[in-house]
C-alpha cells in the first residue's frame, strides 16, 4: 500500500505505521527516525537538523526533500511506503506529487488521524523512546513501559524521554502543527486522498485504514 500518514505529534503516526508494515511489506519512512538517526550518528545532515529538532522547529523544506527524493526511490520502496511525518508542509506536499508523478506511482489514501489536544498532550508527555537509531521503538510510562525500567525491550538500548518532548517543545510542535500541517487536509481533500479517523486506539485506525484499501 502507499500511505501517507497525517496528524499531529503524538497522533500515533509512527505506531500505526509499523503495525501496517506487519501486514503486507510496505516500509515505514519516518523523516522523524532518519534525522534523529543523522543526529546521532553525527553527518551533516545531522548537525543541520539538530538545533531546529530540539527547539521543536520544523527542519528546512529542502533537507527534507532531499532525504525523501532520495528514499523514494529506494528498491525496498516497490513493494509500497507508509510515509509518517511527511509531508509536513504544503511545498513538501506539491514537492511529493511531483516525485510520485516522475515515478509513476499513485497514493491509495492519505489517513488523517485526529486525536484531541488533551489526550495528545497526556501521550507526548509520558511517550519514551530507544534511543538505538535502527531501532527507536515507542513506549509510554503509563500504558505500554518497557519491562525493565529505562531499558529497551527489544534491543536493550536506553530508552529516554526526546529531548523535543519538554512541555515547552511539546507546546511549539502542536503550533507548528497547526499552521503548517493542518493545511494539508484541505490538500488532499482537494487531491480526493482524504480519510479522516477518530479511532481511539491504534489498532481501530489500522482497521479503518484496512476497510478503505480493501473498498
Ligand atoms: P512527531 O510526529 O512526534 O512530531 P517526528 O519524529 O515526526 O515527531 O519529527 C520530529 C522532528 O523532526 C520534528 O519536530 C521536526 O523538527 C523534524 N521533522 C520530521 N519530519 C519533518 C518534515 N517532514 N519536515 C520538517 N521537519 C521534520
Ligand atoms: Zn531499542
Amino acid at each position: 500500500m502507499r500511505l501517507i500518514l497525517l496528524g499531529a505529534p503524538g497522533a500515533g503516526k509512527g505506531t500505526v505505521a509499523k503495525l501496517l508494515t506487519q501486514l503486507d511489506g510496505s516500509v515505514q519512512i519516518s523523516t522523524g527516525d532518519i534525522l534523529r538517526g543523522a543526529v546521532q550518528a553525527g553527518t551533516e545532515l545531522g548537525r543541520k537538523a539538530e538545533a531546529f529538532m530540539k527547539a521543536g522547529d520544523l527542519v528546512p523544506d529542502d533537507l527534507i526533500l532531499g532525504i525523501m527524493e532520495k528514499r523514494l526511490q529506494e528498491p525496498d520502496c516497490a513493494k509500497g511506503f507508509l510515509l509518517d511525518g511527511f509531508p509536513r508542509t504544503i511545498p513538501q506536499a506539491e514537492a511529493l506529487k511531483t516525485m510520485l508523478a516522475r515515478l509513476g506511482v499513485q497514493l491509495d489514501v492519505v489517513a488523517n488521524i485526529e486525536v484531541p489536544r488533551e489526550e495528545i498532550l497526556n501521550r507526548l508527555t509520558t511517550r519514551r523512546t530507544c534511543v538505538n537509531p535502527q531501532c527507536q521503538a515507542i513506549y509510554n510510562v503509563r500504558s505500554q513501559p518497557p519491562k525493565v525500567e529505562g531499558i529497551c525491550d527489544k534491543c536493550g538500548s536506553a530508552v529516554v524521554q526526546r529531548a523535543d518532548e519538554t512541555e515547552a517543545a511539546i507546546s511549539r510542535r502542536l503550533d507548528i502543527y497547526q499552521e503548517k500541517t493542518a493545511p494539508l487536509v484541505a490538500f488532499y481533500r482537494r487531491e480526493g486522498f482524504l480519510l479522516t479517523i477518530t479511532a481511539p486506539t491504534s489498532e481501530g485506525v489500522v482497521a479503518a485504514i484496512q476497510k478503505q484499501i480493501a473498498g
